[in-house]
């Protein structure tokens, strides 16, 4: 996957664009003034992969849960602001690793200047987020409605006020929940500007459209090499974002220290309990950081051929089952020992 060159920014230990892996991101919404459960649920993400956590900052308040979790967490903190500029300088004191906010809303150029230089300061890049819901209103009398073009438009123009500012460490992003209207989005802003995108979609829905949604939009964009950080947006709790945006990275090869399951959807030719088999493997092989294929398959008869380039595998037989590595049968186990074969082929791997 050849990858759009992007420039890098730094949100603390983590280097977003510039060729850096693709980073995984998702946001908090327990109460901000909740403190436990914010440090929990960061420290709930962190421990699921999450790289990166954003946090609403709607008051004052949120400053302090800023610096809790810069305290109790290990991952970097994004500051989400909208329209007052105040709660920007404050996060940043604060310790945010990053401000998520659009330069054309916070009240003039003047407020502009003032936040930007406070993130050049402490080496603070800043995220602009355009959502095709919240166009202003004279890019939507111009393109009619929120289209790809008016989107691109408006987040190239927020950019432009910080770079007025000499300010280029940028982070875009321009979502909504329209699958096709988003990636072509993204497709002009990466002909446009050599910023990092944080890619995703915004009201994407409840867990099962949700994600169908953003494992289209995302992958998409991945496959053209358009990406720098993702965050899988969903109506559910936030650790299942994670989960999410890693199974897309590892379908993609961009996931590294996890094992590849194959295995077939089973047919008449079937006579074991695959379904249960292939679900118990993946239970199994949760906690396994080897990057191997493990094949899981119905029948002998095609099940190694077409698993091939599987490392090891099964394949159902009739009561037994055929341990195979690369194609090859090595030696027949009964149903009952077949996982534990399996896993103990995948030690010696
Ligand atoms: Fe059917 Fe065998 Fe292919 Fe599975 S591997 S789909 S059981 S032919």
């Amino acid at each position: 996957m050849q990858r759009r060159i992007s420039r890098a920014v730094r949100a603390g230990s983590l280097v977003i664009g510039g060729g850096a892996r693709i980073s995984v991101q998702s946001m908090l919404n327990c109460r901000v003034d909740d403190i436990p459960a914010n440090v929990a649920q960061a420290n709930a993400l962190a421990a699921a992969g999450c790289d990166i956590v954003r946090i609403a900052v709607p008051d004052k308040q949120a400053a302090h849960t800023i610096a809790a979790l810069k305290e109790q967490c290990t991952i970097p903190v994004v500051a989400d602001i909208h329209f007052d500029h105040r709660l920007a300088l404050e996060s940043l004191a604060a310790g945010a690793d990053k401000i998520r906010l659009n330069p054309g809303n916070i009240g003039g150029q003047a407020h502009v200047r003032e936040v930007a230089a406070a993130c050049a300061q402490r080496g603070v890049p800043i995220r602009i987020g355009v959502n095709g819901g919240s166009l202003e209103k004279e890019l939507l009398e111009k393109h009619g409605t929120a289209t790809a073009q008016a989107m691109a438009e408006s987040a190239l123009n927020h950019a432009r006020l910080l770079e007025q500012c000499d300010f280029h460490d940028i982070v875009i992003s321009v979502k909504s929940s329209h699958v096709q209207r988003t990636v072509q989005a993204y497709q002009l802003l990466a002909e446009q500007c050599d910023y990092p995108l944080h890619i995703g979609l915004t009201e994407a829905g409840t867990v099962k459209m949700g994600l169908v949604k953003s494992n289209i939009a995302i992958g998409a964009l991945l496959l053209q090499g358009i990406g720098d950080t993702i965050r899988v947006s969903l109506t559910a709790d936030p650790v299942e974002e994670i989960a999410a945006a890693r199974d897309i990275l590892h379908a993609l090869g961009q996931g590294s220290g996890r094992p590849n399951i194959v295995s077939c959807p089973t047919c008449g030719r079937c006579k074991i309990d695959l379904i249960s088999l292939a679900n118990q493997a993946e239970e199994r092989l949760a906690g396994c950081t080897k990057d191997i294929t493990v094949a899981i398959m119905g029948c002998v008869v095609n099940g190694p051929g077409e698993a091939r380039e599987a490392d090891v595998g099964l394949a159902g037989g009739d009561g037994c089952y055929a341990l195979f590595a690369r194609g090859e049968v090595l030696r027949r186990v009964d149903e009952c020992d077949a996982l534990n074969a399996l896993m103990e082929e995948i030690e010696r791997l």
